[in-house]
């Protein structure tokens, strides 16, 4: 069901694209989407996920699909 996606050469879901996102596991993470708009590192393609790392916390990870680009939305 759920959809991998190549980030830097590796296959991913939505949970583990999380966790390398957070740096550490995640309990769990929605469908990976096409974030709009591009790397400001290095202009590629970024994937965005949304994903709790804890029961108390949602957030939003945006992560480069070809360089170690990475943010986290926190609310
Ligand atoms: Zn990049």
């Amino acid at each position: 069901m759920s959809e991998n996606r190549v980030v830097q050469g590796r296959m991913v879901t939505a949970k583990s694209l999380a966790e390398l996102i957070e740096g550490e596991s995640v309990m769990e993470a929605e469908a990976i989407t096409e974030a709009d708009r591009d790397c400001p590192d290095c202009g590629g393609s970024v994937l965005e996920v949304g994903y709790m790392p804890s029961v108390t916390a949602f957030v939003t990870g945006r992560k480069c699909q070809d360089c170690d680009w990475r943010e986290v939305e926190r609310d």
